[in-house]
């Protein structure tokens, strides 16, 4: 049984507001181990930039992007009962107060009902667990990288050399649309639906942590390379940094298939999590 902190739609405004407010500290790094290497001096200025911009964000509370995205929730743990309708009032209130820009519209009438709200909206993944607390965790993604989001259903004899193709080539027509330098994140396998959702869970790991699974590893590592040494830069304005971290994320597929997809993260890669424990308390974290 957990305690449920009162009112849990101000634990999700909290979150929402640390994710849109504070870029996580290995993005940061990351961003920062950019500047130091870059030799472009138009990359340097623009790096300088996005740093000076998260930093004035967070001193501020406000926002680091204006454009504040569509969150997507992830619950994992044991289910608070209400949690559905605490996420919808506390998103409400996150958009009025923070606040964030009321960005969801009816794909055909293009009426936005406020809020953030809306049919099928906002998007949440349960994953249950039988621990003894729940964990809910927020990446909100703005359009100029969701857009970019692409999805292969190659042929298996395309194999491993089909996929960098594809990535290499999503993210360089993807061009400074996404607003680079970004974070990569690479689904493969599973079916076409879990494949895109792997490329987004892949923008949740840590850009500071090394994966344990060495043909995921390799490719990550190769990827990274390959794309920092395509000159497409910081915004695309040319220069070493395209992107911050390659992440790949593999699951089993249909012998008959090779899904891969590829899901973009601009710099302002915003993420948190609330750890919600069975006394109630909440404790915050972007790692
Ligand atoms: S891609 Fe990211 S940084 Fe660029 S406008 Fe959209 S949310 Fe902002």
């Amino acid at each position: 049984m957990i305690k449920v902190p009162e009112p849990l739609e101000d634990v999700i405004v909290n979150l929402l507001r640390l994710a849109n407010t504070k870029l996580p500290e290995d993005i940061g790094w990351a961003l920062e181990a950019a500047a130091a290497w870059e030799t472009n001096d138009i990359a340097r200025s623009q790096l300088g930039g996005i740093m000076d911009n998260v930093k004035k964000a967070e001193f501020a509370g406000r926002p680091m992007c204006q454009d504040t995205g569509i969150p997507v929730f992830y619950v994992t743990g044991k289910i608070i009962p209400g949690t559905e309708d605490a996420i919808r009032s506390g998103l409400r209130k996150a958009t009025d107060t923070i606040p964030l820009r009321p960005n969801t519209v009816h794909p055909i009438t293009r009426k936005n009902p406020g809020g953030n709200l809306g049919k099928g909206m906002p998007i949440i993944r349960y994953r249950p667990t039988d621990d003894n607390f729940t964990e809910i965790t927020v990446i909100p993604k703005g359009a100029g990288s969701e857009n970019m989001t692409r999805l292969a259903m190659l042929n298996p004899a395309d194999g491993i050399d089909g996929i960098k193709k594809f990535v290499i080539s999503a993210v360089l027509e993807a061009g400074g649309r996404p607003c680079p330098p970004t974070v990569v994140g690479i689904g493969i396998g599973g079916t076409a639906d879990r494949c895109v959702e792997l490329s987004k869970e892949a923008l949740l790991v840590p850009a500071d942590s090394v994966n344990d699974d060495k043909d995921e590893r390799e490719l990550e590592e190769e990827l990274f390379t390959i794309l920092n040494s395509s000159g497409l830069g910081p915004m695309g304005l040319g220069g070493d940094t395209t992107v911050l971290k390659v992440r790949v994320m593999t699951e089993c597929c249909h012998t008959a298939s090779l899904p891969a997809a590829v899901n973009i993260s601009c710099w302002a890669s915003r993420r948190a999590t609330v750890k919600i424990s069975a006394d109630g308390s909440a404790e915050y974290r972007q790692k």
